[in-house]
């Protein structure tokens, strides 16, 4: 609706109207505004309630979005102003690909938004799980991301987990079942987050709007949740742009004979030639193809409700 619920400086929750029209920059959204923005309001009080008029949103450090359900040619904004997103992965049950990592890590990147990878279930691999798993999280410390181990199941991790949301905004995403409810719930008992997703939801006869929130949780941490999304859609990326949101392609890229050189086929390929050297790993490189070629069935841009 047309009613937002704002947290005041002093903690305390007032429901707020927007006053006057908002246009985000560069794109065409369907909201003007969304959770995660901070807003200056103006009071009004009556005999028996106190309502606020949002004035001014204030820049946006980022923000995420999504292809309108309805409006096949806007934006929707998810969410804005995250710290860090938590991408959960599990190796087997349900097993999470490369290729889709890959996908969402570009879109991070795009974004600007930092995240780290958490492996989850690590209680339930055994050795030729847990050896992917030790592999898989080579690749990604190797070119600068942050992994962590964890079992929302037994506790294990999640302490470790816990510091690195203090004073942060963030958000977990992942395939459905990787257990964000699971971990959350380690993190914070009693915190019903609608992890339920979309399909979910409109097979119960829910109303399916997605409308996000933020928690402030009991270790002076803030999660966002937001129903049904296992990733964000990014707005507009050219060829060109793709490897400079891959971090270890990015630093090589300049030297390459060509400043357009798009990696594939083209002669004294700096990233070619680490490829072959196993400098960057194949997995990455495979990933980086499917989204130049844009036919990453994994990951489509237009279809990431679950
Ligand atoms: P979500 O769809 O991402 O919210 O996933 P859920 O939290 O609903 O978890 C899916 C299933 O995985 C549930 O049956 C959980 O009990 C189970 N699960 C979640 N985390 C773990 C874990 O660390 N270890 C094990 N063994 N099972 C887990
Ligand atoms: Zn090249």
């Amino acid at each position: 609706g047309s009613w937002y619920t704002v947290k005041s400086e002093r903690g305390d929750f007032i429901e707020c109207r927007m006053k006057g029209k908002f246009r985000i920059k560069g794109i065409k959204s369907t909201n003007p505004i969304a959770v995660g923005d901070i807003v200056d309001y103006e009071l009004e009080e009556t005999s028996d309630n106190v309502t606020g008029t949002i004035h001014k949103i204030h820049d946006r450090k980022n923000y995420i979005v999504r292809k309108s359900v309805n409006l096949s040619h806007q934006m929707h904004i998810i969410a804005s102003n995250i710290d860090c997103v938590f991408l959960l992965i599990t190796i087997n049950n349900p097993p999470t690909t490369t290729s889709f990592i890959d996908r969402f890590l570009v879109t991070a990147e795009a974004y600007g938004i930092e995240t780290i990878l958490v492996f989850n279930k690590i209680d339930t691999l055994d050795d030729a799980t847990l050896d992917e798993q030790l592999y898989m999280q080579h690749i990604y410390q190797e070119i600068g991301y942050q992994c962590l181990r964890v079992s929302a199941a037994t506790g294990k991790g999640v302490e470790e987990l816990k510091q690195l949301m203090i004073e942060k905004v963030t958000m977990f995403s992942g395939h459905s079942g990787v257990g964000k409810s699971t971990l959350v719930n380690a993190l914070e008992p009693n915190l019903n987050l609608k992890t339920k997703n979309i399909s979910e939801q409109s097979k119960q006869g829910q109303h399916t709007t997605t409308f996000a929130e933020m928690y402030d949780l009991s270790f002076n941490a803030r999660i966002i949740d937001t129903p049904g999304i296992k990733g964000f859609g990014i707005v507009d990326m050219e060829k060109e742009e793709i490897s400079g949101y891959f971090p270890e392609f990015f630093k090589l890229k300049e030297q390459c004979k060509f400043n357009n050189c798009l990696h594939k086929e083209e002669p004294h390929c700096a990233i070619k030639a680490a490829l072959e050297k196993d400098e960057i790993a194949w997995s990455r490189y495979n990933s980086y193809l499917k989204i130049l070629e844009g036919d990453d069935e994994n990951y489509r841009t237009d279809s990431f409700d679950e």
